[in-house]
């Protein structure tokens, strides 16, 4: 991989380690040329299945929308980027385990409270009782979003 400083060719590993629960690797290298350092991470590329929404819309699963909705249920909360990490890799390891094809976005909805539920059980009781009354992951997320600007 190409140093992001200067873009020699030529960078080597100095350190890896299981990151994120150890569902990705990181390593961190070292450019020859310009001696900077950097991370990367490699992780598994799994198939998803496409999210079937409350009125049978199709829609590709977005794993940057599933990320802002945990931050945002998590928004000062006492829990890291590396264990909000951790949950969206068990999410998308159980969708991908549950179907290769198509899963109700409701699915979605139910891992995300189970794993706030482990998680934080502030974020769990704020947001469980608003996700209940939704259908659908996505209104449940616009609804977070919502509520976190009132704090
Ligand atoms: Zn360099």
């Amino acid at each position: 991989m190409r140093c992001p400083f200067c873009h020699a060719v030529d960078t080597r590993v100095i350190d890896s380690r299981l990151h994120a629960d150890g569902t990705q690797i990181r390593r961190r290298r070292e450019c020859v040329q310009c001696d900077q350092r950097f991370s990367t991470y490699e992780m598994y590329e799994l198939v998803m299945p496409r999210i079937v929404k409350s009125h049978g819309e199709r829609e590709n699963f977005d794993e940057d929308k599933l990320r802002r909705g945990f931050e945002r249920a998590l928004e000062k909360r006492p829990v890291s980027t590396v264990q909000i990490d951790a949950c969206i890799q068990r999410i998308k390891r159980q969708l991908q385990a549950e179907s290769d094809k198509e899963v109700p976005s409701r699915r979605i909805g139910e891992h995300v409270m189970a794993e706030l539920k482990a998680l934080d059980q502030v974020a769990y009781v704020r947001f469980a009782s608003v996700y209940r009354s939704f259908s659908d992951v996505t209104e449940f997320i616009g609804e977070i979003e919502k509520l976190s600007r009132h704090d």
